[in-house]
């Protein structure tokens, strides 16, 4: 298959996959959203009923107080005529009259009954007299059953106590509950209710089987409202919120799946584009001065490599080496920086044996047999020695276990020095016998721009230090950039050494040669053991030293 097919294929992949993930996540989250909007809406509902319900139960009681001791005659044209006109002003009362034994004697809309009529059954009598009905129908209109109040031989019956916006799906109500008195239909929506839910006697939503319920009790008498809809009606009627929050996961994911496929194709890119780098021998390499803490000289160099993309734009190589790692071809990197250092600096090594040349190498370096053989010819072909080639290694490149351990050792034996590099910043199960290998542990920059603050990682310096003595270890201090961080090292310098902007950016070879000349004009050889600089108060205390 074509490169070229091949990213086209995986862009479509990726798009459709992150689509179809932000699709579902779109819709799952849309109706979460849906449902907490339904219950809202039916709580807001059933807050509005029960204003409404309190207002008539209030008027209710207000009028049967009026009513019952009523200056007419009973059941006379003249008290129907006085209650008609009570009912004609009230706005939440429907009829009105006298009951006697749960038979109704007359009403507004019925008049004088010559035979009373009925057999209504009250619900248990409220404390203050008043006695609630669920089931008293308005003579007219005998259908309809409607919630009513007695007191004494008055009754008033209610009318509907539905507010009239009742939201964009059907609701059901349910009141009240804790005394039964009223309870109705949606006569709004024409749908009959629902069954009624465990618990519809305290404020709350909660969402049971299929059915969604919000209660809200009145504070001012024993009635709950509740009302309830059904989950599939619900989420019907906030079919646009889940739309919404469909097609913004949908986007959410497209937007994703491009951004993977343009690393992917850019990775690729940049992949191929190093290839050809490293096979056109592109890569440069810069060298960064190495010096004694105590005097200041430079003791050697740590090659680093760098590397321009197709369009001139500068990579990094935390970001070329992993991707050289990753594609199997960091070897032909390492034989490329090695031959690079022995071509630059080989004359200079000759006349300096001391000066010290430090390169990376990576996990795959260690495990791949053409590494020391490479290694070993390459020095020959230059005539220099194997003690002038450090090797850093990091703990990550001893992952390979055994196979590592036993390049490292052979690398001791062949005379190379073994620097760990970003000391601190690998695992904390380090294996012990890399230490009996190494060296030199070169602290990690991390370390270094800390100090002068109150980061715990400051308080760790020492016990590396104390532990790289007891060892025997050197040090190099990684990425000084300024006197202050220097002078914190300034009472450990023996055997101290430091990298960084404070002694010398990594500089192509005629730059640094040119500095290393001024620098020995100036004094001691690299290959000079550093002098005890001056202890520093308020500077470094190594413990145990
Ligand atoms: P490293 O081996 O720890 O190299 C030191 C890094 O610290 C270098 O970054 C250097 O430019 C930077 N540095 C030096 N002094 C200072 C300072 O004072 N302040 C700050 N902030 N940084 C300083 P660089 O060149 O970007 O390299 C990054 C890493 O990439 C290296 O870390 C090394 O692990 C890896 N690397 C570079 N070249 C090669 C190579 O040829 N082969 C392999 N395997 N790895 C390489
Ligand atoms: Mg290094
Ligand atoms: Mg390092």
């Amino acid at each position: 298959m074509s490169i070229l097919k091949q990213r086209v294929l995986v862009a479509r992949a990726a798009i459709l996959i992150m689509a179809t993930c932000g699709l579902v996540t779109g819709y799952l989250l849309g109706r979460v959203l849906a449902l907490q909007l339904a219950e809202n809406g039916l709580d807001q509902y059933a807050k509005r009923t029960l204003v409404r319900d309190d207002a008539s139960f209030l008027e209710a009681s207000n009028l049967l107080s009026v009513l019952k001791d009523s200056q007419y005659p009973f059941c006379s044209d003249a008290e129907i005529a006085y209650f008609r006109e009570l009912i004609f002003r009230s706005e939440y009362l429907r009829d009105a009259g006298r009951i006697q034994g749960g038979k109704i004697d007359c009403s507004t809309t019925a008049g004088h009954l010559v035979r009373p009529i009925g057999r209504f059954t009250p619900n248990s009598p409220k404390e203050d007299g008043l006695i609630p009905y669920s089931n008293l129908v308005p003579i007219r209109d005998a259908s309809l059953k409607r919630a009513g109040l007695q007191l004494g031989t008055a009754y008033v019956v209610f009318g509907s106590h539905m507010p009239v916006d009742v939201g964009p799906f059907p609701m059901h109500l349910t009141l009240p509950l804790k005394e039964p008195a009223r309870q109705q239909s949606d006569v709004t929506t024409g749908v009959t209710p629902g069954s009624v839910g465990p618990d519809q006697t305290t404020d709350g939503k909660v969402h049971l089987g299929d059915t969604l319920y919000a209660t809200r009790c009145s504070t001012t008498h024993s009635d709950c409202v509740t009302a309830s809809a059904s989950v599939s009606d619900a989420l019907h009627g906030e079919v646009e919120a889940i739309a919404g929050s469909t097609v913004v996961g949908g986007l959410i994911g497209i937007f994703f799946g491009i951004a993977f496929s343009s690393m992917y194709s850019r990775s690729r890119d940049l992949c191929q584009q190093l290839h050809r780098a490293v096979e056109r021998d592109k890569l440069r390499v810069v060298y960064q001065p190495i010096v004694s803490m105590a005097s200041g000289q430079i003791v050697g160099a740590e090659a680093l490599s760098r590397w321009n993309d197709e369009d001139g734009n500068p990579v990094g190589p935390e970001v070329f080496i992993k991707i050289a790692e990753e594609h199997g071809f960091i070897g032909t990197i390492t034989k490329a920086v090695v031959q690079h250092c022995l071509r630059d600096f080989a004359e200079t090594i000759r006349k300096h044996p001391g000066f010290r040349l430090s390169v990376n190498v990576s996990a795959a370096d260690l495990t791949s047999p053409s590494f020391l053989p490479m290694l070993d010819d390459s020095l020959k072909r230059a005539k220099v020695t194997s003690r002038s080639l450090v090797i850093e290694i990091t703990e990550r490149s001893t992952a390979e276990g055994e196979v590592a351990m036993e390049a490292i050792r052979s690398l001791r034996r062949a005379g190379h020095s073994i620097h760990i590099d970003d000391f601190g910043t690998g695992h904390s199960n380090l294996d012990k016998l890399l230490y009996l290998f190494a060296d030199t542990i070169k602290i990690d920059k991390a370390f270094t721009r800390v100090i002068g603050t109150d980061s715990v990682t400051v308080a760790i310096l020492p016990q590396i230090l104390a532990m790289a003595k007891s060892l025997g270890l050197d040090v190099v201090v990684e990425g000084v950039e300024t006197e202050y961080q220097a002078d914190y090292f300034t009472p450990a310098t023996e055997k101290m050494y430091g990298q960084g902007w404070l002694y010398g950016h990594p500089v192509p070879a005629e730059e640094f040669l040119g500095v290393l000349a001024q620098s020995l004009h100036r004094g001691l050889a690299p290959s000079d053991l550093p002098a005890t600089r001056t202890a520093n108060a308020g500077g470094l205390h190594i413990v145990g030293a």
